[in-house]
């Protein structure tokens, strides 16, 4: 069975996109809501009832009033386009403004305000009617306004994955935007593209799609321009390409027929819509915390009340108001939106610096990866091949000049490269640089003084070495015109073209992987016979001698056939050839990426390198980047050998695995699971989709990948570079750390002002925070100051620690005990000085607004402890790090004087002017909050020593 393309040559890639269609973005896991059931398809469509399967290409292309080899004008188009509207499914992952509104109201603490408001209310207490209407609605607003934030900026991000199709308009080959496709469109579809539309194939060669999105069958299946029965069904319709499907193998062009909801994904799309996941582990614990939390924080609450009437015989309107104090300064309810908040910011941030996230929760799992399995080709090295090594049967050449520009020259290995020899001296290179020119799908031009490569960087560097061996390229071609050929997969790693001589002779050149070309060879080409026998041994013991060096090695080989023949098969590649010899190209390691192996390195991660490349080569390669060494590598035959069990046991040890298939990396992964890993894999061949699905995160190459691997992966690099891993891998444990400061922060201040009222109501003592002041304090002033965690920066040792355990949970020890400790602090603090003020003789008034202004205050002076967990922050970094601190508590400094100062402000929340001599006692008590935290987090490094960072 022949297998789809895992890798497709660059020059294809070219047309397709690093993007996926937004049509498919609905299953998107990164859409944060859940979804309504989609539309139908509009019945008035009539590109949905033509049964475009049966008509033959002419028709299809008379019936969309197009043309086949010019496409629409792009006058046409665009009138199309007004006609038909975007390409593009109505964006159902939306909730329409007025739920996301409504759905702010939906939470505990909504529902016990509003409680409130009645009863206050039905006793005549309408100032606390409103102040507790007000905070509804000023809650909700807030939500909605973060939410809307939140989810513009994952829609941002969803708009660098957007598709792009190439079609003809008037004529000329342009690349589009895929929402941009009409009716009518020719596209042209190249091996691993995702088909922007449904589409009548009007040309195919080799093609075949796999349909698994919209049949179920994941085997792709073979398509052509023929016409099938009217009711053939879905499957069987040879003639078609549909939306969302992907072209496993071979080219095409096809005609849209149906665009948008009107294409066959449109109409199942409410069934894609449920495969999405909205939240992530750690907002689904959160959400799941705070929703038990208020839970138990209302029964508390009526427990109290019950109390404070029936035990203590309070006046049960007061002790009403006490109740509902209470229940608004426990319920932690900016929580969860301001979490999900800090980690749309932290994924934009991501984004920025080319690592898009598609599922969430990736950003979470990255802070957990303890392996990471990389390509090496373009990944670890820099994909820009140069023929260093040219091996014929006599001698071994070496080749000066580096990168694609044809300047340089061969000279024989050990003599000055000042030396180059002549072609005609050596008869084994002319034929050598001939093949390596003619069996190749690249294409190198000069612009602008450098020389710029279209296609597969392993064929770009046998294309400057024919240019240094002094081919004439263009005459090469026209000499011996190519008839058919078998392109380059990874899956059997070689190429083979056919050619034509004009005097009839035909030959077929072969290059690919020693072993497996060499196993077609009975002869060799050397000094004394163009086909001397084949010397198995010196050929094997040349291609490790180069891999040992780091390059990596094409064997090259000619067979004659009979001129008759027109076509080639695989069954033409099982014998007969004559080696011509042996090249070894350098692909030096990318710079950046050997410094992001010895960062994860020291984060505590393995780094596995896992290629197609031959053994000795990736082992050369991984010593050079510093994965593996002094470690011999595994292959994939020798995998193969291995059962599950055995394998779980090599996996550990070995770092390099070479000459491995997309199977290969399947069974690695689920192997390293085994053994208790958090796996991240690098893939982007159709092939590597299990693989990438399996892993804990899947991450697909941008550039190079596949539009399949795109899909099955959960972040995609958008320059294809392993330190842009490195670097996803950091910022995924910056957001975790920010998240978890955040929580850190908001609790306190819930716990704080509870146990303020809880106190009260316990010792019988007047409210020192009224419910309305409780309202400003948690919807006014904690949430502002909240926000400027969501833009910490990283930590500089954030990579110098272990990676998290994810089965650890986010409320910690000590996080229970900081939170514990900083709401004991405040209560007191603000509790201490609302009793010190009465005991002196000062109004209620301002005993009230000096309780207030404490618990702000000690908010303000705690959110800069809060900006590291166990670091001190008493330095120029700790204090002027994060510009959003000082901004944000200048902020709150306003909001907060205008409270105790404005006569409205005053009227409502009954607050009252602060003399300079009370503004300094509860600075010095916010201070002191501050410096007890700060003595607690040195006590802590103190007693963790050497394993501070890892908290
Ligand atoms: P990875 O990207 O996973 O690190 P790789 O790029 O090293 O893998 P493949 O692209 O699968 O591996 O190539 C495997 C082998 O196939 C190479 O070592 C080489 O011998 C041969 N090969 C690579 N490209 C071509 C090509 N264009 N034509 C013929 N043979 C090739």
């Amino acid at each position: 069975m022949a297998r789809p393309l895992r890798k497709v040559p660059n020059k294809v890639m070219a047309a397709v996109a690093i993007k996926c269609p937004t049509h498919m973005l609905h299953a998107s896991p990164i859409a944060m809501s859940t979804l309504p059931p989609s539309t139908p398809p509009s019945p008035s469509t009539a590109s949905t009832r033509t049964a475009w399967h049966s008509l033959d290409s002419a028709t299809a292309v008379q019936r969309q009033g197009s043309h086949a080899t010019h496409g629409l004008t792009p006058a046409e188009a665009a009138q199309r386009l007004a006609t038909h509207g975007p390409n593009r499914l109505a964006q159902q992952g939306k909730r329409p403004v007025w739920l996301r509104l409504l759905l702010q109201f939906h939470n505990v603490l909504i529902y016990v305000m509003l409680v409130a408001a009645v009863v206050t209310a039905a006793l005549g207490h309408w100032l606390d009617t409103g102040v507790l209407l007000g905070a509804v609605v000023i809650n909700a607003l807030i939500g909605f306004l973060q939410e809307g934030k939140a989810e513009s900026s994952l829609d941002a991000i969803r708009r660098m994955l957007s598709l792009q199709a190439t079609v003809l308009r008037g004529g000329v080959r342009t690349v589009v935007d895929a929402q941009t496709l009409v009716p009518g469109d020719v596209v042209l579809l190249a091996s691993g593209d995702k088909v922007p539309a449904d589409l009548r194939i009007l040309h195919a060669k080799g093609l075949r799609a796999n349909e698994a999105v919209l049949t179920g069958e994941s085997l792709p299946c073979d398509k052509h321009a023929g016409a099938v029965a009217e009711d053939a069904p879905l499957g069987d319709r040879h003639g078609m390409l549909y939306s969302g499907t992907l072209v496993a193998s071979g080219t095409a062009t096809g005609l849209v027929v149906a665009t948008g909801s009107a294409t066959e994904l449109g109409r199942i799309s409410a069934l894609l819509a449920t495969v999405q996941s909205t939240t992530t582990p750690l907002l689904r614990q959160m959400a799941r915390f705070s929703h038990w939390l208020a839970l138990v924080i209302v029964g508390f609450v009526v427990l109290t009340f019950a109390i404070g009437v029936l035990w203590r015989g309070q006046p049960l309107a007061e002790m009403f108001m006490m109740a509902v104090a209470l229940a608004a300064s426990a319920i932690p309810e900016g929580l969860p939106a301001l979490m999900t908040i800090t980690l749309a910011l932290g994924v934009r941030r991501m984004a920025q610096h080319k690592a898009i996230i598609r599922q969430l929760s990736a950003v979470e799992t990255l802070g957990s990866v303890t392996v990471i399995c990389s390509d090496k080709t373009g990944t670890l090295t820099c994909n820009e091949m140069t023929v260093q090594r040219v091996v014929t049967a006599n001698q071994v050449y070496e080749v000066s000049g580096s990168g694609y520009r044809p300047e340089g020259g061969l000279h024989r290995s050990g003599h000055s490269a000042t030396h180059n020899v002549a072609l005609d001296d050596h008869p084994a290179l002319p034929g050598i640089t001939r093949a390596a020119l003619l069996c190749n799908d690249a294409a190198l031009h000069e612009s602008d003084g450098s020389w710029v490569l279209t296609g597969d960087p392993t064929e770009g560097a046998l294309l400057t070495l024919a240019l240094k061996a002094g081919l004439d390229a263009p005459a090469e071609h026209a000499r011996l015109p190519r008839t058919d050929a078998i392109p380059f997969e990874s899956a059997h790693r070689f190429m083979a073209t056919l050619h034509h001589e004009h005097t009839g002779q035909a030959l077929v050149f072969v290059k690919g992987a020693p072993e497996c070309v060499l196993d077609m060879c009975h002869a060799q080409h050397d000094r004394h016979h163009p086909a001397a026998p084949l010397d198995t041994d010196y050929w094997r013991r040349a291609a490790n001698d180069c891999a040992a060096r780091a390059l990596r090695v094409l064997a090259i080989a000619v067979k004659t056939v009979p001129a008759q023949q027109q076509t080639l098969q695989f069954s033409d590649m099982q014998g007969g050839f004559t080696l011509l010899g042996l090249l070894g190209s350098m692909d030096p390691p990318r710079p950046e990426a050997m410094a992001a192996v010895a960062e994860c390195h020291a984060a505590g991660i393995r780094v596995k390198m896992i290629t197609g490349d031959h053994g000795e080569t990736a082992r050369a390669i991984g010593a050079q980047l510093g994965i593996g060494l002094g470690k011999p590598a595994l292959t994939g035959a020798e995998i193969e050998l291995l059962d599950d069990a055995a394998l779980r046991h090599v996996v550990t040890d070995v770092d390099v695995f070479a000459r491995a298939s997309p199977e290969h990396k399947l069974r690695l992964v689920q192997a390293l699971q085994a053994n208790g890993e958090v796996v991240a894999m690098t893939g982007d061949g159709v092939n590597d989709a299990p693989a990438l699905k399996r892993a804990d995160v899947g991450v697909a190459m941008g550039k190079n990948g596949t539009e399949a691997a795109k899909d099955a992966a959960a972040m995609v690099l958008a320059d294809d570079n392993f330190a842009t891993l490195g670097h996803a891998v950091r910022e995924g444990r910056g957001i975790y750390d920010n998240v978890r400061k955040f929580i850190l922060f908001m609790l306190p201040t819930n716990g704080g002002e509870s146990l303020i009222v809880f106190s009260a109501i316990a010792f019988g003592l007047v409210l020192p925070l009224t419910p309305a002041q409780v309202l400003w304090i948690n919807l006014v002033t904690s949430s502002t100051l909240g926000v400027a965690l969501a833009f910490e920066p990283t930590e500089g040792d954030v990579m110098r620690r272990r990676p998290r355990n994810p089965r650890q949970s986010l409320l910690s020890g000590l996080f229970v005990w900081r939170v514990v400790m900083v709401s004991v602090l405040m209560a007191c603090a603000a509790l201490g000085l609302f009793l010190w003020e009465l005991g002196h003789g000062s109004s209620l008034e301002t005993a009230r607004t000096m309780a207030v202004s404490t618990v702000v205050l000690v908010e303000m002076f705690y959110l800069y402890n809060s900006r590291h967990v166990l670091h001190s922050v008493l330095s120029r970094e700790g204090l002027l790090g994060n510009p959003k601190i000082p901004a944000t508590i200048a902020l709150c400094a306003v909001l907060q004087l205008a409270f105790v100062y404005t006569p409205w402000l005053q009227a409502v929340f009954g607050s009252t002017n602060l003399s300079a001599a009370e503004w300094l006692r509860v600075v010095l008590a916010g201070a002191s909050v501050f410096a007890i935290a700060e003595l607690e987090k040195a006590i802590q490094r103190w007693r963790m020593g050497r394993a501070a960072p890892a908290a």
